[in-house]
């Protein structure tokens, strides 16, 4: 799950790590409030989307006076903010207002879990602000990655060592990503990023920018945080998805896939790669999934405008073949069918399913193995897209 700008800075703020102090507003009444609560100009408002790259795409404003405030707020507020890491856009619902910092430099840190490793790694770069993804790509001995052993967590002497590299006062720094390790840490987080983390003019170290993504799979011991969810980020979709237990992920293809278990729904989404075709989705129904969520994922996959064909690839084995038949075709009449529907599955009563399927009077496509259904997914998307 992620989290806004304005809520990862105020769980920073918790953990010790310097922020700009400011305010969020949902309109212009609350914008103007807020502004009068800080004080001083100049201000900075920022849009507050699930989407990075905002300065570049103007969702990032310095503002002088009380009129500046507004017409940032008024040009932001409502409004649909697309940046290049977002093409589609997010909607600003609201927006935070803090007090401006006086840059001395912009540096890069965060903290992730790298998988090839199995370990969390601090990542840094003196090279921070908007441009860390080309320096990512072009120059990428300029970030310093440092591996944490879990068991004994971030070392001072490893953050220290960072400090020295780039040229910061230690302590302060010291202080900063050790705080850092305890947010990613205790909230368990897949990613907390600081970017940039600013060196000011008079040579204090503050998070300008704050990312915090918290794993899913924890969200259960954080209710504080998972009731911070703003559900306008994330497409109706996946929340309809999320709210039947369904591990609903939207890609950019044309072909739905309904699958059971998270490891042949890779496999079926390499496979339509292989036959030449797109994923619209990642959808897993688990492993132990019931009639009623066969027929909701069905539902979701057909509430997709992209899909042209679906593709569904079940391994009967505590759902049995027959039943996910029985729910396909309840949910078949439940939804309008508009696009070829190509059903891949094995085990447990497979004859008595493809029965079902065939005697339904449905439209079902019956595959033979996985090769052949994902080959005939990419066909008739093809030809219906
Ligand atoms: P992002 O583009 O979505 O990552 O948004 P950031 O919060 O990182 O802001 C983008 C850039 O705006 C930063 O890299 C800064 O250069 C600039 N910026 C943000 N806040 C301030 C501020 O208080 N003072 C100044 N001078 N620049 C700021
Ligand atoms: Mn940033």
């Amino acid at each position: 799950m992620k989290l806004h700008e304005h809520q990862a800075k105020e769980i920073f703020a918790r953990f010790g790590i310097p922020v700009p102090e400011g305010r969020v507003a949902f309109n212009l009444e609350e914008a103007l409030k807020g502004a009068e609560e800080l004080g001083e100009f100049p201000l900075v408002v920022k849009a507050q989307v699930h989407c990075g790259g905002r300065g570049k795409a103007g969702g990032v404003k310095i503002v002088k006076n009380r009129e500046e405030l507004k017409e940032a707020v008024e040009g932001l507020l409502g409004k649909v903010l697309k940046t290049f890491q977002c093409p589609e856009g997010k909607p600003v619902s609201r927006v935070w207002i803090e007090k401006a910092t006086d840059i001395g430099r912009e540096l890069y840190l965060s903290i992730t879990l790298d998988r090839a490793r199995s370990k969390p790694v601090l990542m840094a770069s003196a090279a921070g602000g908007m441009e860390i993804e080309e320096i990512a790509r072009e120059n990428p001995e300029a970030i310093i990655i440092e591996e944490i052993d879990p068991a004994l967590g971030l070392m001072p002497n490893t953050a220290r060592k960072v400090a020295f590299r780039l040229g910061l006062p230690v302590k302060d720094f010291t202080q900063l990503a050790l705080n850092l390790y305890r947010v990613y840490s205790k909230l368990d987080a897949s990613l907390v990023e600081v970017n940039p983390l600013v060196e000011t003019a008079e040579g204090g170290l503050i998070a300008l920018d704050a990312k915090l993504d918290i794993d899913d799979n924890a969200l259960f011991r954080h209710e504080e945080i998972a009731r911070m969810e703003d559900k306008t980020q994330i497409s109706e979709l996946e929340v309809e998805a999320h709210r039947y237990g369904l591990n609903y992920i939207k890609l950019s293809g044309n072909i739905g896939c309904m699958v059971n278990g998270a490891g042949l729904a890779m496999a079926t989404m390499d496979i339509i790669k292989l036959a030449g075709g797109e994923p619209a989705n990642f959808l897993d129904v688990g492993g132990g999934a019931n009639v009623e969520q066969i027929a909701n994922a069905f539902r979701i996959l057909m509430g997709d405008e992209d899909v042209k064909a679906v593709f569904i690839n079940i391994f009967g084995g505590i759902l049995r073949c027959d039943r996910l038949a029985q729910g396909l075709v309840e949910a078949g009449k439940m939804v309008e069918l508009g696009v070829p529907i190509v059903v891949r599955m094995e085990g447990t009563n497979v004859e008595e399913g493809k029965r079902i399927l065939s005697e339904s009077g449905m439209n079902f496509i019956n595959a033979e193995d996985m090769w052949d259904g994902a080959r005939k997914a990419v066909e008739l998307a093809g030809k219906s897209g």
